[in-house]
């Protein structure tokens, strides 16, 4: 929990990690901050957007997740060789989802990482929680 921002009143999200947190009548609460993984779909939605051109020319690509750089029957690349879009345009697209797929990949050994860390917490937690409770 944390406070409000006093410019436009929004909120943070302020869990940036994981905790097990057991309460009083047994129950046992995770705090996951799972909506980082949101942000980056959205930034992906985000480039969708901004190279809308390009979207509406890989609606004719030969294979649904061309990545328009040598594949067979792709419509962006004929596009630029035909003079529909300029190659500058494809470029920057290509770049900025480069940097975009790079982020998600650091992302996801980072998240495997915490997992891997909170799985361990988890288990700990657990075993400390029933013995304490007398149970094995
Ligand atoms: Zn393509």
């Amino acid at each position: 929990v944390g406070a409000l921002r006093a410019g436009d009143g929004k909120g943070r999200h302020t869990t940036t990690h994981r905790e097990l947190i057991p309460l009083p009548n047994g129950a046992l609460v995770i705090d996951t901050p799972g909506l980082r993984e949101l942000q980056l779909w959205g930034e992906e939605e985000a480039l969708s957007t901004s190279f809308a051109e390009i979207e509406r020319f890989s609606a004719d690509c030969r294979f649904r997740d061309c990545t328009h750089e040598r594949e067979p029957g792709c419509a962006v690349r004929s596009a630029v060789a035909e003079g529909k879009l300029a190659a500058a345009r494809l470029e920057s697209y290509q770049r900025q989802r480069r940097e975009l797929r790079h982020l998600e990949v650091r992302n996801t050994h980072h998240q495997r990482a915490e997992e891997r860390r909170f799985d361990k917490h988890v288990q700990k937690s657990l075993r400390r929680h029933f013995r304490h409770k007398g149970r094995p």
